[in-house]
């Protein structure tokens, strides 16, 4: 168990407003009247023009003059309108109006590799657990998140694609990721190596039904026996087949492309290095434009010229950033549970205490947004898409998510000048009230 479980007892600032919510009904609400907008929405307009009226609780309101990012680029001076839970495309002559001059409007992060935060792990741990990690996530930006598992024995895996399914179905979390236990004992990073088997296309099989229609993605090493089946099984299913903790030859990663692999988890982490004589997975996943990469953007799993080749070879259409975060994102230094193995983080690095190797990261994406701008100096429209646009349309959700636009959920991050969190809107209801100056 993890040592900060009496600090978990105290239980984020936010999961009340939830339960209340949760208790009298969304649905019961009139449009646009859900409690936080209507607070948030009368602070900022309380401190922005003090004479004026409240802002009516059921008509759209904008938010004016922030720098917003588009999937074309950042417009300055530019304006969201929020209708009840959307983005809509006008609002009336009069309607309210939050002014967030000097700041930046982005659409919510969307995270499709993602264990844990606040202390709590979507391997196990309670529903509420669950939800503090989600909740801890979501006041980082990230609107969006898919849970992912560490390798377990099939039967524990089996129920906990149970529990995950139900908060799928609520809406909590966009799917579920199977890491593990189909993996590479040579490159098992932290995975406990005696729960490691080979892809047999029924148990992959038992995983999806036992997520029942909820699983998002299974990383699996494609050159294990099986492998090849289990990925066109996954694909057939809808379901993300993506390379990762393989020890694959360039050749085999081309065939589990080819048989409909998508995306490669962590490039370049848990696989063989790019070797000139032997390019393996790497130089295979990088090429191809049915592959999206996912990257940590955490200063340790990656060195900033990794980062840059992989940006500019795959092109910023094919990369997304993710946490790959564990308990301790959100939370603090200490000594966590990885499934069966234990982790100590210190100055927010997380490694195996038998063997030293990295586990997880401690990670948010506001975090890699504001690495990827300042200290790798990539464009804000790219680290957008990265973040927000890309894995949305990995997971089909572009039509709902993954950028500003009318007919969307209102789902944004609020940023100061210097690219620090001031708000996050999930769904037109503010999970961190704007504080404007
Ligand atoms: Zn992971």
């Amino acid at each position: 168990m993890p040592t900060h479980q009496d600090l978990s007892d105290a239980g984020p600032g936010g999961m009340p407003k939830r339960a209340a919510l949760s208790a009298a009904g969304p649905g019961s609400m009139p449009k646009g009247a859900r409690g936080s907008v209507e607070s948030a929405a009368t602070a900022a307009w309380a401190r922005q023009a003090p004479t004026h009226p409240q802002p009516p609780l059921n008509a759209p309101y904008v938010l004016e003059g922030a720098t917003v990012v588009l999937p074309t680029g950042p417009v300055q001076n530019g304006r969201v309108i929020i209708d009840g839970t959307q983005i809509t495309t006008t609002a009336p002559e009069n309607a309210p109006t939050i002014d967030v001059r000097n700041h930046w409007l982005l659409p919510g992060f969307v995270d499709i590799h993602n264990h844990g935060g606040g202390g709590a792990s979507f391997t196990s741990g309670t529903v509420e657990d669950v939800l503090k990690g989600i909740h801890t996530h979501r006041t980082h930006g990230t609107t969006t998140l898919v849970a992912s598992t560490v390798t377990g024995d099939m039967d524990g895996l089996v129920q906990r694609a149970g529990l995950l399914s139900e908060l799928a179905e609520q809406g909590d979390v966009a799917g579920i990721h199977f890491e593990g236990p189909f993996i590479s004992p040579c490159r098992k990073g932290a995975h406990s190596e005696e729960l490691l088997r080979d892809p047999d296309p029924a148990d992959v099989r038992r995983l999806i039904d036992a997520a029942r229609g909820r699983a998002a993605m299974v990383t699996l090493a494609t050159e294990l026996p099986g492998g090849l089946d289990s990925v066109r099984l996954l694909a057939e299913h809808g379901v993300i087949a993506a390379i990762g903790h393989t020890d694959a030859t360039y050749e085999q990663t081309v065939q589990a492309i080819d048989a409909g692999a998508t995306v490669a988890t962590h490039l370049f982490n848990a696989m063989p290095p790019l070797g000139h004589r032997e390019p393996g997975p790497i130089a295979a996943l990088l090429e191809d434009e049915r592959i999206t990469v996912e990257l940590i953007n955490d200063g340790t799993h990656l060195h900033p010229a990794s980062l840059q080749l992989a940006f500019r070879h795959a092109g910023a259409d094919r990369v997304a950033f993710i946490t790959d975060a564990m308990d301790a994102a959100g939370f603090g230094d200490g000594r966590y549970w990885l499934g069966p193995l234990e982790a100590e983080v210190a100055d927010g690095v997380a490694r195996l205490v038998e063997s030293g190797t990295i586990a997880g990261s401690t990670l948010t994406l506001d975090r890699a947004f504001k690495r990827a701008v300042t200290l790798d100096h990539l464009p804000v429209k790219d680290v957008v898409a990265a973040l927000s646009a890309n894995p949305a349309k990995l997971l089909g959700m572009y039509d709902r998510v993954g950028s500003l636009e009318p007919g969307k959920d209102a789902d944004l991050v609020l940023l100061d000048a210097d690219f620090d969190v001031k708000g996050v809107m999930r769904k037109g209801e503010w999970v961190v009230d704007p504080q404007l100056n």
